[in-house]
């Protein structure tokens, strides 16, 4: 059977110039591609991400997921980062990433987000980022009283304010993208967000085209920029997407599972 979305794949990860651990973890593999954020000092950090990344790697060998696939592995990451904190260490992880999934036939972005780090689509030469960070300046932003330029540079931002573990019981927000060939996902942690502005990234999406060279090079310009962080990304290109069977009547949200939050924006992208 061929996946409703066939991909090509590229990721990279360093541990930065400042830190002496990587607390990132990442899947890069169809049908899920992920990346995980540990935090509460290396020891809990590291194993925080790469538990949620292993609990996810019983998805691995499907051709398409569904939200409630993804809510099974969710509540089994959480369960398994809850039972590191009892160590006495107080583990945690931000996860964002995409799924592939299919809706009568179409193939979808099935993209899910808790913490800070980031999902974003390159399409037709527009980055558009697809998460919403869960975060205090994120917050902030929302409310008005602060605008992503100054957000950038507040002491606050690396406050996030859901995650996997570290005693948050915040849910993911999950959107159903339609799926288009040509479509590049950029999944990034903070290192990457933080040291490179999304004009920088855009450039380097748009000038490489092989993604594993696409994701190297991104890791490396958050490098020249600084590397004060964990660095992680990973880029998927739709090659080839499955078309609606017979092409006929728009699916409507209605067809998926209530949990689903589409954004604006993925409603004005719906055939
Ligand atoms: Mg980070």
């Amino acid at each position: 059977m061929i996946a409703p979305i066939v991909v090509r794949v590229g990721a990279a990860t360093d541990t930065g110039l400042k830190r002496a651990h990587n607390e990132d973890a990442h899947l890069a593999q169809a049908p899920l591609f992920l990346v995980a954020d540990g935090m509460g000092g290396h020891q809990a950090g590291d194993r925080a991400s790469a538990t949620v990344i292993r609990e996810f790697q019983a998805l691995q060998g499907r051709t398409a997921l569904t939200i409630d696939d993804i809510g099974f592995a969710l509540a089994h990451a959480r369960a398994a980062v809850e039972a590191i904190a009892e160590d006495g260490a107080r583990a945690g992880t931000t996860l964002s990433g995409a799924a592939i999934a299919e809706v009568d036939g179409a193939g979808y972005w099935l993209t899910m987000n808790i913490g800070d780090s980031r999902t974003y689509r390159y399409a037709h030469g527009v980055l558009e980022q697809i998460s919403v960070d869960h975060s205090v300046v994120q917050e902030l932003i929302d409310a008005g009283e602060l605008t992503a330029g100054d957000a950038q540079r507040d002491r606050r931002r690396n406050i996030i304010t859901r995650a996997i573990g570290a005693g948050s019981t915040g849910e993911a927000d999950f959107w159903m993208i339609p799926a288009a060939t040509g479509d590049r996902i950029l999944i990034c942690s903070d290192g990457l967000s933080s040291e490179v502005d999304d004009r920088e990234l855009s450039e380097v999406l748009a000038v490489f085209e092989d993604p594993q060279v696409a994701a190297d090079r991104l890791v490396a310009r958050a490098l020249e920029h600084g590397g004060r962080d964990n660095v992680t990304a990973v880029v998927v290109d739709a090659i080839h997407v499955s078309a609606r069977a017979g092409g006929g009547a728009a699916a409507g949200f209605d067809d998926i599972d209530s949990d689903t939050r589409p954004r604006a924006e993925a409603m004005g992208g719906m055939q």
